[in-house]
């Protein structure tokens, strides 16, 4: 069979196909509407005893997890490739490997910064009371990926998760269900008591009767569409939503940047997974001083880049995950042609391949400068001044991910930090999602909330207040019943305790004193 449509969906089969050959690697159940809300209400019961576990047994689980993907490494690796198209370099250095530092990260560090946190109270602490925050798992969390990065994203997620007291419920992307499925047998390997991570498979169909099943959270990655569609069921029950949505990510370049590293990033940027990263360089802004050395070196280097199967250990880019996103690149650049831009290098394509696509003068008002390619092509448009980059680089709907380039650090991080985008980096592309450690989510239109880091990890859980009141002798001032007495105590609150000066609520001892004299009288 030709690559061509990589999913069928047979009445309740899923069929996984490898994008380079189109070769079937195998079919799996489309699980049931039932057996969705089933898999729910059994991991709600598994979270009644996981949500008791220590931290350092959660971490023993984890560790065990690494351990079996490091020993299964080469065979995790290749399915990714595989069912993916990404070549077996990438599945390597962009999935395994990041995802296996977020597992030691969250495994030894999610006790401490879930600690329970004292917080400042102010005054109220004189009245002996004191206020604390912990951390409490919310239930079962729904995990609803896209296909792009299928191992390390949910897998990511599902061990935050786990870290926090949670359980999970998967539902890979019906174009990569295999690796889905890899990620529940991993846990399975490595102890994990059962139900604790569950995984169901099929297409949208099962993403959204997760949604209906009413888990605790939904963690979403995918397109707008989707996610708006998400966030709309999930509202009617109240379930809460991240959403990690789609990106036009810009790269300025000033012309006082290391132009030679500025392209290599932007060949990598831009190419690296076939170009189906959200965080992937979809538009290339240059300082017109730089614009044609840059666009040679660019041309350059993406002339040297070889397509061919994942699996193919010398393979730079890969298949397209699907056909549908290969017709989006054909039209972007079609339209980019008929709107005056140039295709300098690449444009070609053979069954699910696609070449590296440069393109040069491309401007924003141009529709494919708008929406999303998420394919391998890289417009480069100019600019004069900081202020007209910065300008370019925020006329979007999209906010994930930025770069700028430059020497001058101050000029970068000045620049940066007007960036519309959940993350800026200075002189560095794309690959942060990698570093565990630091939060994932987008500005606009690319999402709501954040994966990764504290932040992503205070997504899975609670804050619960707890405050105790060490002195409770006497009945509070503000307490039934009220009166004259009460009145004048309660502006003396406003005018002295409420300014937060211990100094001036001592004026307010005396009239407090009769007030709870009054109290104690009438109770
Ligand atoms: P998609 O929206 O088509 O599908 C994503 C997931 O949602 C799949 O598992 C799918 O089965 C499921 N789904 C579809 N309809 C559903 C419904 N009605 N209810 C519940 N679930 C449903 O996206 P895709 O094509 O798989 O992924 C590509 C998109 O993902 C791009 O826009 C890309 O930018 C984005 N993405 C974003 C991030 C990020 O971190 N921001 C990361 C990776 C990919």
């Amino acid at each position: 069979m030709s690559a061509v449509l990589k999913l069928e969906n047979q009445t309740n089969k899923t069929i996984s196909y490898n994008p380079a050959t189109g070769e079937e690697i195998g079919r799996v159940e489309n699980t049931t509407a039932e057996d969705v809300k089933a898999a729910v209400e059994k991991g709600r019961k598994a979270f009644s005893s996981w949500r008791e576990t220590s931290f350092r047994e959660r971490r023993g689980f984890i560790m065990k997890a690494r351990e079996v993907i490091l020993a299964e490494m080469d065979e995790i690796a290749r399915l990714i490739s595989d069912e993916s198209g990404k070549p077996l370099a990438e599945s390597l250095s962009m999935e395994i490997a990041p995802v296996l530092d977020l597992m030691q990260h969250f495994a030894r560090n999610a006790e401490k910064l879930l600690a329970p946190r004292k917080i400042n109270i102010g005054l109220y602490a004189t009245l002996g009371r004191s206020s604390k925050i912990v951390y409490q798992p919310l239930g079962v969390i729904g995990i609803i990926p896209a296909w792009n990065y299928p191992f390390s994203i949910p897998m990511g997620e599902a061990v935050m998760a786990l870290m926090a007291g949670n359980a999970v419920v998967l539902k890979p992307s019906e174009l990569t269900p295999f690796i889905g499925l890899k990620i529940g047998e991993i846990f399975e390997k490595a102890g994990l008591p059962e139900r604790v991570v569950q995984v169901v498979t099929g297409a949208g169909a099962t993403g959204a009767a997760l949604v209906e099943a009413t888990p605790d959270k939904i963690m979403f990655t995918g397109s707008v569409v989707t996610g708006k569609k998400i966030a709309e069921a999930a509202a009617k029950n109240l379930t809460s939503v991240v959403l990690e949505l789609g990106g036009k990510d810009p790269m300025i370049v000033f012309a006082d940047a290391n132009l030679e590293l500025a392209a290599a990033a932007a060949v990598w940027g831009a190419f690296c997974n076939a170009g189906q990263s959200c965080s992937s360089v979809e538009r290339l802004y240059v300082e017109e001083l730089a614009a044609e050395k840059l666009t040679n070196l660019i041309v350059e280097k993406t002339k040297k880049l070889k397509l061919g199967k994942g699996s193919d250990e010398t393979t730079d880019i890969g298949a397209m995950s699907s056909e549908r996103q290969l017709k989006i690149v054909k039209d972007h650049i079609s339209d980019f042609e008929k709107a005056g831009a140039r295709v300098l290098t690449g444009g070609g394509s053979r069954d699910l391949f696609f070449e590296p696509t440069v393109i040069s003068g491309a401007m924003n008002e141009m529709r494919a400068m708008q929406e999303e390619t998420f394919g391998p092509t890289l417009p480069i448009a100019v600019f004069r001044t900081e202020e007209e980059a910065i300008k370019l680089a925020n006329d979007s709907e999209f906010g994930l991910t930025a770069s700028v380039w430059t020497k001058d650090l101050a000029k970068g991080k000045r620049v940066a930090e007007k960036i519309e985008a959940g993350t800026v980096c200075v002189n560095e592309v794309l690959y942060t999602h990698g570093i565990g450690q630091t939060p994932w989510g987008g500005f606009k239109n690319s999402g709501r909330g954040r994966t990764h880091g504290l932040e992503g990890l205070m997504e899975l859980v609670q804050p619960q207040h707890i405050h105790v009141n060490r002195l409770a002798i006497l009945p509070d001032a503000w307490w039934l019943p009220y009166g004259a007495t009460a009145i004048e105590t309660f502006k003396g609150f406003a005018k002295y305790f409420a300014s937060g000066s211990p100094f001036q609520t001592s004026k307010l001892m005396p009239q407090l004193i009769r007030r709870i004299r009054e109290l104690r009288r009438k109770s």
